[in-house]
């Protein structure tokens, strides 16, 4: 199946989209990868899902990503003895480890680490944000704290704390089940929330090995500290606007969005854009033009991949909301300015093989007008360096690997092919052609570019590139 757009759909799966039919409608749509969401469900639902997505991926021969989304250490509180309880500015709170039921004076925080590692004065955020809490005091099993902005606060709602580094794992013991359920499963990327230094991201590839892609989920001010040692140590990034922009103030969150996106775009690994897409299509069938705009702009600044939320997961419009998101990155792509700022924001090859052919693949597909650069890979990471070229045309990444060609999913301008291991010249071309036929990119008589490394089979050897006819074989 031919897909000729460029940036990727990432949709989250939930109980709105739990069904074959509904899958594959968004599939079909545009949903290049998927996303298994482990802060919500049960590994047997998470099991469903992924069983229908390789069904749906084999009757339409186009691999398809699968992403793992581990929630990290998302703290909450406790429960309320009436479920919810009312804050008024100016009031106390406190925050303890008493597992009794809480009340409008106090409730659980069951988390000791945090009394330990905060501070007086710091501030305390509550449910996404919308309450706020300074503390005024704290000791090893309680924070006082003076309410500044109030609200309504109900059972297990989420608790932020910016601006600290919490000295906590980034992987809670639930985490670890998920984690070993997913590698069980046979995810192609992993997603892992709260960064917060580089020592997280290591921990978790120790763990998981290196056959699954890490995505770092940026969404605490410290990753920021820290960013191009995150980036490095990990397969990508993830902007995580949702927890991001309750830890930052709102307005930073489009500048960090921009400093992450070139960041990662330097490093020639794929970057997501996440949250908040289409939030308003939760309830509507159609996006708000800010909205519309907002996709938009993380297509012109060059995203990899764009993701939907609860839009898929759990509204009313999952359909609508995949096709609208198509239907703008098919916009942006096709306008001349998308084109203008990609060219002037292409990062400089490095002074490597692999980066000189990639430049030039770029450029020789350029001037002959070729529609379809192929790229021999057994890893992926030479499909990555084309892709960070962001050429004109798509990219084909030949690999006798499956997960590789289904990590693909996430890549700018990349489509996976299953291929064969080649053994010769004639064949490397010969199957590159057919590739580039069958999964309809180039026809009789067209060029295509090829890139590849001899000795073949061997990582890390790019060194060949080559222009061929659709019909030499
Ligand atoms: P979440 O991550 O949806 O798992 O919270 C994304 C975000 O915080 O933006
Ligand atoms: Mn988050």
């Amino acid at each position: 199946m031919k897909r000729s757009r460029k940036a990727k759909i990432l949709a989250t799966l939930g109980p709105a989209s739990s069904t074959p039919d509904a899958i594959e409608a968004l599939f079909k749509a545009g949903a290049d990868a998927f996303r298994l969401n482990f802060s919500h469900g049960t590994h047997e639902e998470q099991r469903a899902r992924f069983d229908m997505i390789r069904r749906i991926e084999e009757r339409h021969v186009r691999p398809i990503g699968i992403l793992a989304d581990l929630q990290g250490p998302k703290l909450r509180v406790a429960r309320f003895v009436d479920g919810r309880i009312h804050l008024t500015a100016g009031e106390t709170f406190r925050l303890d480890l008493d597992p009794a039921p809480g009340t409008a004076s106090r409730v659980q925080l069951p988390h000791p680490e945090i009394f330990a590692a905060i501070r007086e004065d710091a501030d305390l955020l509550l449910d996404d944000g919308r309450i706020r809490l300074r503390v005024k005091a704290h000791g090893a099993d309680f924070a006082d704290t003076q309410v500044i902005t109030g609200g309504d606060l109900s059972d297990h709602k989420g608790l932020n704390v910016p601006g600290v580094v919490l000295p906590i794992s980034p992987l809670t013991d639930k985490d670890r089940a998920d984690l070993a359920f997913a590698l069980e499963l046979g995810v192609d990327w992993l997603a892992l929330s709260f960064v917060q230094r580089p020592e997280d991201v290591e921990e978790l590839r120790r763990l998981s090995g290196n056959r699954v892609r890490i995505m770092s989920k940026l969404e605490k001010p410290a990753a920021i500290d820290h960013l191009e040692a995150i980036i490095a140590l990990s397969d990508g990034i993830m902007v995580a606007r949702g927890d991001l922009g309750v830890e930052c103030p709102p307005e930073t969150v489009p500048i960090l969005q921009k400093r992450i996106l070139r960041a990662t775009r330097e490093a020639g690994k794929p970057v997501v854009v996440a949250t908040q897409m289409l939030d308003s299509m939760i309830h509507a069938p159609a996006p708000t033009r800010a909205e519309a705009s907002d996709v938009a702009t993380a297509i012109y600044d060059g995203a990899d991949a764009v993701m939907l939320s609860a839009e898929t997961a759990s509204g009313d419009y999952p359909l609508e909301s995949v096709t609208i998101m198509d239907r703008i990155i098919d916009r942006v792509e096709a306008d001349q300015e998308y084109r203008t700022i990609r060219d002037a924001s292409r990062p400089s090859p490095t002074g490597t093989t692999r980066d000189a052919i990639s430049a030039a693949a770029r450029q020789v597909a350029q001037t002959l007008a070729v529609g379809v650069i192929v790229t021999y890979t057994s890893s992926g990471s030479t499909t990555l360096r084309a892709a960070r070229e962001r050429p004109d045309v798509p990219i084909l990444c030949l690999t006798c690997d499956v997960t590789v060609a289904r990590q693909m999913a996430l890549v700018w301008g990349s489509n996976g092919v299953v291929t064969p291991e080649v053994h010769s010249f004639g064949e490397m071309v010969a199957v590159a052609i057919r590739m580039a036929e069958e999964s309809g990119f180039a026809k009789w008589q067209d060029q295509i570019v090829i890139t590849a490394g001899v000795p073949f089979g061997t990582q890390g050897t790019t060194n060949i590139l080559r222009v061929a006819v659709v019909e030499e074989t």
